[in-house]
């Protein structure tokens, strides 16, 4: 560690202990959870902590439970010292830093160990029914288990005053927020807007697989999102079958390109499926789809992506 780099906590008890001296001088504390390999989606909820905190802790650690046996966790880009190096690099308007990373091992934070197979793991997982099984979850059926299981853990060690998340994953943000209000923590959780590439493609880790031109094509995913949000404020296009068609017809830009999982319109609060958007209530629109990491190499496979907006209230 160079002097101007910032300290990397491996282990819970040495976290727990800085989390004491933080409460001993009442700091306030800023919480990001992270996989890593960051980029300026994740720098951008860390510089909001900056801001609105007098520490603020990022975690790094790609988390076993919310990979599905035949997912990526193997190949999951990680890179610590590029992150940590890059949070380094930090300071907001007054010159304050990230306080300290913390990027646990795996059997610090399943001490009983955690196998991939869900049949399999045995002792305390945290679900959150009613948010969890539709979109992403109905996809990836433990997905929100092992997200909402590791952010507790997390919590349980940072114990922050807020905790930071991105509005790329939507649904995840409702998760964690109806976990925090159901169990009781007292932590507010604070949703960041999407931060984007020039193309308007969401920014992702996961696009690290992606060729160049694989990546210029998936930026059609937002055009087509705009799209279909200009039909609801401007044409006043209510219905939820013509709107899937206006995102369905941009996808097409590229026959064969899009894997469509779902495209799908939402209440923002219950994520109960639309058939009609209330325009007193607006919606999240949000796509899933996969698409060729490398189209001159189709062996080279897939990834998923993800991406929404969130419709406005257009009538009082
Ligand atoms: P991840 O490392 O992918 O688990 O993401 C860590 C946090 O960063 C999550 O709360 C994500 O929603 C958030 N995040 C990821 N991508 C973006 C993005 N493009 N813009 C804003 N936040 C993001």
């Amino acid at each position: 560690m160079t002097s101007s780099e910032i300290p990397v906590i491996t282990t819970v008890s040495g976290l727990r202990q800085y989390r004491k001296s933080c409460y001993a001088s009442n700091q306030k504390v800023g919480f990001i959870p992270t996989m890593g390999f960051l980029h300026d989606g994740h720098l951008s909820l860390i510089k909001k902590s900056l801001e609105q905190n007098d520490v603020t802790v990022v975690s790094i650690f790609v988390n076993p439970s919310q990979f599905a046996p035949t997912e990526d966790l193997d190949s999951y880009p990680r890179n610590i010292d590029r992150d940590v190096a890059l949070l380094s690099s930090i300071t907001n308007s007054k010159d304050k830093k990230v306080s300290c990373v913390f990027a646990p091992t795996v059997s610090e934070m399943y001490p009983s160990g955690i196998p991939l197979d869900v049949k399999l793991q045995k002792g305390a997982f945290v679900t959150v029914t009613g948010v969890s099984e539709q979109l992403e979850g109905s996809s990836r059926p433990s997905f929100f288990r092992g997200v909402a299981t590791v952010v507790n853990k997390l919590f349980n060690v940072v114990q922050p005053d807020v905790a930071y998340f991105g509005q790329k994953d939507i649904q995840q943000s409702v998760v964690i927020k109806r976990m925090v209000a159901d169990l009781l923590m007292g932590i507010e959780i604070v949703v960041g807007d999407i931060v984007r590439a020039e193309s308007g493609l969401a920014l992702s880790s996961r696009n690290a697989y992606l060729s160049s031109d694989s990546r210029d094509k998936a930026a059609t995913i937002y055009k087509s999102l705009l799209l279909a949000q200009e039909a609801y404020v401007s044409d006043k296009e209510y219905n939820v079958e013509k709107l899937t068609d206006i995102v369905k017809k941009k996808l097409d830009t590229f026959p064969g390109f899009f894997d469509v999982d779902y495209i799908s319109f939402n209440d923002v609060d219950t994520l109960a499926y639309l058939t009609n958007v209330d325009p007193k209530k607006g919606c999240i629109l949000s796509l899933a789809v996969s698409v060729p990491n490398d189209v001159t190499f189709p062996k080279n496979g897939t990834t998923r992506l993800i991406d929404n907006v969130v419709f406005k209230p257009v009538q009082n």
